[in-house]
């Protein structure tokens, strides 16, 4: 097959501003872990891709197949809210694009070897974070949250030192471009190079904005980049929130350009609900706490709007430089094209939550109410997912209190008496939209999942991986494609977490 593959190369095309062209390290000895059928289906390969040497080879840095062409992007970002400098592809490799039945998609390695944006980092990615990657991209995807998908998993003995001495695995990710704000940031604040920051922005739209190419003066032009990356990105946010998913590591480089989740590290769905959740161990100061998310998300567009500046003030690319002063009207313009962000969040958060509500219409207090319901969770932890997916059940019968499909929410809670004064006033503004129950409790199934990738489901399926098991990981990869269906059979996986599930703790390091 890849003989007949057709590669194209339109970042490399760039210029060697943009990346390093270098190859990858090979994985000693290496082996399949996972493959995503439906990833593969996306890039119009056919469902034995895998079944030869060659793939296997190319999959985990030994071998390139025809046309590929490995380089290493750099880029630059915020990380914690403070300016890090350059960074870039410290371990992932861009193979090049795959002429694809849907358009054209970056295929990258991570976790394949020393690049020179590696600084400290030796290159390499562990199986237990490479098994999360691909697991968690592949859901969200299921779940319908835009993300960068994950094509396969291999992984080698080879030892590699993290807080105990782990093991090797490269993941092979997939997404129309890997672009993020930091590349942005990079060619103003650390390379300082306007022509390369306006190519960049040019090859941005003409490639992944084209109804934007055709806006005549640049600083309009660039002005609407923004101003969709903003909206794209409040959706995202939206959509994460009402899933409750946290990214963990939100830093400027983890931003994609097209509003893709990506960079899956030490993200967490959450358990019981709590806003102030802080899935990464690293985050001592709960910066990425789940509540902070979306307006880390407007600090980050703040911080692309800055990097963006130059072109918004149509500074000349004599490669001098970037110039300081840059006009008060300018400024102005950055900040009104992200601002429409606040407005599309609050906008696809409730109707987000209208959904998972099950209100097919919007009306008067139908904040008020998502928001108590919210309260009430915080409150008494319930498990978010949980909550959600037994609501379906609820009966808008007047006085239907005490029905079996009532008593499993109301349940949930400790306080029995808070939830059947917010359960009259949802039975009310039910009964108002008149839609019958099963239809109700038909659309609400269709947007609350019932099954997430909780840490314990993870964590399981890599510590049987560790073992040489792959089943786990492969199950619960196509658990996790139908999120949505009750698959009888699998009650286990959308129980609430095991007792160990709170000792379980993720970082930075993968
Ligand atoms: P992250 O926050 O995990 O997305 O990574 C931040 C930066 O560190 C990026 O430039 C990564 O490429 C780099 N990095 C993370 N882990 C490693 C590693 N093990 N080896 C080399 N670079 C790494
Ligand atoms: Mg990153």
């Amino acid at each position: 097959m890849q003989d007949t593959l057709r590669w194209r190369h339109r970042f490399a095309e760039l210029g060697s501003r943009f990346y390093t062209e270098l190859p990858s390290e090979p994985l000693p000895d290496p082996h399949w872990v996972v493959v995503s059928p439906g990833c593969a289906a996306l890039l119009g390969w056919p469902a034995d891709w895998w079944h030869s040497p060659a793939a296997l080879a190319a999959f985990s840095g030994g071998a390139l197949w025809p046309g590929m062409r490995p380089l290493a992007s750099v880029y630059s970002g915020h990380q914690f809210g403070v300016w890090a400098g350059q960074l870039g592809d410290g371990r992932a490799l861009l193979l090049g694009e795959v002429e694809a039945p849907g358009g054209p998609l970056e295929v990258q390695l991570k976790g394949s070897g020393l690049t020179p944006y590696s600084r400290m980092g030796d290159g390499r990615a562990v199986l237990r974070s490479s098994i999360r990657e691909f697991l968690c991209s592949e859901a969200m995807h299921a779940l319908g949250i835009p993300t960068t998908r994950a094509l396969c998993v291999t992984a080698s003995a080879l030892p590699v030192r993290r807080e105990t001495i782990e093991t090797a695995a490269v993941a092979t990710r997939v997404a129309p471009s890997f672009l993020r704000f930091g590349h942005f940031e990079h060619f103003t604040h650390t390379a300082r190079d306007v022509a390369a920051l306006r190519a960049l922005a040019d090859a941005a739209i003409g490639q992944h904005f084209p109804e934007l190419a055709g806006i005549a003066g640049e600083a309009e032009r660039i002005a609407a980049l923004l101003e969709e990356v903003a909206r794209r990105t409040a959706r995202l946010m939206a959509q994460w929130q009402n899933v409750g998913f946290c990214h963990g590591v939100m830093n400027t480089d983890n931003m994609s350009l097209l509003g893709l989740t990506i960079d899956y590290g030490p993200f967490g769905f959450m358990d019981a609900f709590d806003p102030g959740h802080v899935c990464n161990h690293t985050d001592e100061q709960g910066r990425y706490a789940y509540a902070r998310q979306p307006s880390v998300a407007f600090w980050n567009l703040h911080a692309l709007a800055h990097a963006l500046l130059p072109l918004l003030a149509g500074q000349a690319g004599t490669g001098d430089g970037v110039p300081q002063e840059v006009p008060q009207d300018v400024q102005q313009m950055a900040l009104g094209a992200i601002e429409p962000y606040k407005e599309v969040f609050a906008d696809a958060m409730l109707g987000g939550l209208r959904a998972k509500l099950g209100f097919a219409e919007a009306r008067e207090g139908d904040r008020e109410l998502c928001d108590g319901l919210l309260r009430l969770m915080a409150a008494d932890h319930t498990d978010f997912t949980i909550t959600f997916r037994r609501l379906a059940s609820f009966s808008s019968e007047p006085g239907a209190g005490n029905s079996a499909g009532n008593e499993s929410v109301r349940d949930l809670f400790i306080d029995r008496a808070a939830f059947d004064a917010w359960a009259a006033r949802y039975g009310e503004r039910l009964r108002a939209e008149g839609r019958a129950d099963a239809e109700r409790a038909a659309a609400m199934q269709r947007v609350n999942p019932k099954f997430v990738l909780r840490n314990h489901l993870a964590e399981t399926a890599i510590r049987r991986a560790r073992e040489g098991d792959f089943s786990e990981v492969q199950r619960l990869h196509t658990l996790l494609e139908h999120p949505f269906d009750e698959q009888p059979g699998n009650e286990a996986d959308a129980g609430f977490p095991p007792d160990w599930a709170a000792q379980l703790e993720v970082s930075c390091s993968s």
